[in-house]
């Protein structure tokens, strides 16, 4: 017994070392094959993964007009801790993370999170394909939700001969318009529209933490759940909007799973929380040119990705207030974000096709903000 003890605490020391070396923010770049109607046109690649992916960067050529007429081209160079061509397979991606999440067992918070502009492959690389039939559970195309559960699920079925034991706890909730709708409550056919939904309010339990009131809070028992939880959201998103494609691109999703671990060997115990978010679109929607409901939603989209950035930096900086309470979703993230122990992984998604240059640009830009940012004492100089 002795023995496993010692084992047990050089395990997670060394894993735990291992994290805090790679410094508590980092940014992974994903780049989406060119597909269908981008395919066409002579330049439809203004990206460039040069001696591509071991250096890990990526560079972005935008051509434009100069005063004389001329096509001039412009390259923008760019690096992250890690950047993912077009042919990365989900498998790939999901081995970058998989010791994130390993961490989240440990008992650290962890927020991975999906930007990009619409159609850049934020919800292929969290969830995989939109819909997944319990037969696909097994399949390649799955993205890091349906991984990281089952991944978890089978390292706490090893850690229990360790003499670990844990319960998991997961919610799924999409933060609309600044409004928090449950995507696991019972789903209400014919309640088109997201005002029949019920909105949630966030709360600080008895410890502090922030938590969403009256929110379906379902026992991750087995692996197979998962694949019952997508579905149950995906029908939830279908109910409250005619076409749930435009209604995902136009929220955040956000899957939260609460690992609470005791040692009946040792005492210890531990209590982890994993958030995987799919971010609302990042493009830029004018407002002068939208109006009434879709002027609202850009609104809440444009504060709630800039509030991000600002919360992000805000703790890097060590100040003192930061500001959680500009938006729901880093109200909701707070302890996730702001614990001195979190750990933030952020998926910059961009598509490689010309007509998306300037969009992608945007993205690549605010990641580098991101990049930069070193929250306690794992400061790295910004990427140049
Ligand atoms: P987003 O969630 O950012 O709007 P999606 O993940 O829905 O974008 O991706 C848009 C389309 O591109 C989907 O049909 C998706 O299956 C496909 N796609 C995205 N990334 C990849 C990839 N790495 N490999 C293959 N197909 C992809
Ligand atoms: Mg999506």
């Amino acid at each position: 017994e002795a023995k496993l003890r010692k084992e047990e605490t050089l395990r997670r020391n060394l894993h735990n070392t291992i994290q805090e070396l790679k410094g508590n923010i980092r940014v992974f770049c994903r780049v989406r094959p060119l597909m269908g109607e981008d395919a066409d046109g002579a330049s439809a690649q203004p990206i460039k993964l040069p001696e591509c992916e071991e250096k890990n960067q990526i560079e972005l050529s935008q051509t434009s007009e100069n005063a004389l007429g001329r096509a001039t081209s412009k390259a923008f160079p760019f690096k992250f801790d890690r950047v993912f061509g077009s042919e990365s397979t989900q498998d790939a991606v999901f081995e970058e993370v998989s010791q994130l999440i390993q961490s989240a067992l440990d008992g650290y918070p962890v927020c991975i999170f999906a930007y990009g502009q619409t159609g850049s492959g934020k919800t292929h690389t969290m969830q995989g394909p939109d819909a997944i039939s319990a037969e696909d559970m097994d399949a390649a195309v799955l993205g890091i939700i349906p991984r990281a559960v089952k991944q978890i699920y089978a390292n706490t079925s090893k850690l229990a001969e360790r003499g670990w034991e844990y319960t998991l706890e997961g919610q799924f909730v999409e933060i609309y318009n600044e409004a928090i709708q449950d995507l696991l409550a019972p789903s209400v056919r014919g309640a088109a529209g997201s005002d029949k939904q019920a909105k949630l309010d966030i709360y600080q339990d008895s410890e502090g933490r922030t938590r969403v009131k009256n929110v379906t809070a379902v026992s991750v028992d087995s692996a197979e759940r998962v694949h019952w939880l997508l579905a149950r959201a995906a029908e939830n998103r279908t109910v409250a909007a005619t076409n749930c494609n435009e209604r995902s691109s136009r929220s955040h999703s956000v899957f939260t799973l609460y690992l609470r671990g005791r040692n009946s060997l040792t005492g210890e115990s531990s209590s982890g929380v994993l958030n995987l978010i799919d971010l609302a679109g990042s493009e830029r929607l004018s407002s002068s040119g939208s109006s009434g409901d879709r002027l609202k939603e850009t609104q809440a989209i444009n504060k709630s990705l800039a509030c991000l950035g600002d919360v992000i930096a805000a703790l890097a900086k060590g100040n003192r207030h930061i500001p959680y309470r500009n938006s729901k979703l880093t109200h909701l993230l707070q302890e996730s974000l702001g614990a001195g122990n979190s750990k933030t992984l952020m998926f910059v998604c961009v598509s490689p096709s010309a007509a998306s240059a300037q969009e992608s640009l945007c993205s690549l830009q605010f990641a580098t903000k991101v990049n930069s940012c070193q929250i306690g004492t794992a400061r790295r100089q910004p990427a140049s």
